[in-house]
């Protein structure tokens, strides 16, 4: 198991429950903007927001947005150590850099004795764009020198001292995104930060998150997670939501079962699943509904399910854990299963 790093008032990694990331793209200095925006992501369900750092102002405004917000907020900067400083100074619960190319090990001891005084965490990692080339030399390009280039920059600050260490190593394929993670995972200990990077827009972008963030995380590997999408946010966040339950790593959620529909469906299940999905998208209740097409399959094939619809001859079933309790009319089916489906909800 990973060992437990907190990041302000959320802790990940030693077994709690993995943690949703998403990150902003609005600029940091606009503070008014910036919050509002994640206090609509934590609402959806993230738990910790990144925000970047691309110049002074942005450094300043770290800590006003940290002032107005309750989730932790996570610095993102490149090269500069005095940003680095500024955000530590702002009250930002993380920061994530590459000690590797902030100047120089007295730089880095400055950003080390900030870190620990102030007990912030960090994340360190590589990309697979941006691998030292004697680490490309010596194994080639592939997950160990992807890994073995996040792990030199973990030894980094541990020269310093620096325990509170997260780390990640991203690549936009996911095969090696998974290879990269499984080293990992077998050479140390602290908790990943897993996502697949750079993974493209809403429709494929799910499809390779998916995989990749779903294949580690059944192995039991990854502590906190990031969608990357070109896209709101907030679909980050959908996502992630999405991937966590299909692995079963989140159940407080209304599970719809619904069969593909084939020559036998006589009724809209499509139309019926839709909308029973779309009424119990924000309950946190662990419940499974089944919408099925068909009365010879239906109840058998989600026998376990709290309540279920299945419709053939003229009448809809309904049924609890696998039993017909109820037919209903085709023309009033819907809106009696929907009735039924509200009382469950509200019981
Ligand atoms: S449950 Fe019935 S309608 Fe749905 S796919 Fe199976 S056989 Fe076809």
């Amino acid at each position: 198991m990973s060992r437990e790093v907190k990041i302000g008032n959320v802790s990940i990694g030693g077994g709690n429950k993995i943690a949703i990331q998403s990150m902003l793209n609005i600029k940091t200095s606009r503070v008014d903007d910036c919050v509002s925006k994640i206090e609509q992501l934590s609402s959806i369900g993230c738990d910790v927001i990144r925000v970047s750092v691309k110049d002074e102002d942005d450094a300043l405004a770290l800590k006003e947005i940290k002032k107005k917000i309750s989730i932790p907020l996570v610095a993102d900067i490149h090269f500069n150590y005095k940003y680095a400083l500024t955000a530590i100074d702002g009250g930002v619960d993380k920061i994530r850099i590459n000690p590797g190319n902030i100047g120089g090990d007295d730089k880095v001891a400055e950003v080390a004795r900030a870190l620990k005084q102030n007990g912030v965490a960090v994340r360190v990692g590589s990309n697979s764009g941006s691998v030292e080339k004697s680490l490309l030399e010596k194994y080639g390009k592939n997950e160990i020198s992807l890994a073995e280039s996040a792990l030199k920059n973990v030894a980094v600050l541990e020269k310093f001292g620096v325990e509170n260490i997260v780390i990640s190593a991203k690549a936009s394929s996911v095969p090696l995104t998974v290879k990269t993670y499984r080293y990992l995972s077998e050479k140390t200990n602290y908790p990943l930060h897993v996502g697949v990077t750079e993974a493209g827009t809403c429709d494929m972008g799910i499809v390779k998150s998916s995989i990749g963030i779903g294949s580690l995380l059944l192995d039991g590997i990854g502590d906190t997670i990031r969608v990357s999408l070109t896209a709101d946010p907030t679909e980050e966040i959908y996502a992630a939501k999405r991937i966590l339950r299909s692995v079963g790593l989140d159940k407080n959620f209304v599970e719809v079962i619904s069969c593909p529909t084939c020559g036998r469906t006589e009724y809209d299940s499509i139309g019926l699943a839709k909308r029973v999905e779309e009424l119990t998208a924000g309950i946190t209740k662990p419940l499974k509904i089944a919408v099925m097409g068909c009365v010879v399959n239906g109840p058998g094939e989600s026998a376990d399910c709290d309540l279920g619809i299945a419709g053939g001859g003229g009448v809809c079933a309904f049924f609890k854990q696998g039993k017909v309790y109820k037919k209903v009319k085709f023309e009033d089916a819907e809106k009696e299963f929907l009735k039924e489906l509200q009382d469950i909800v509200n019981k």
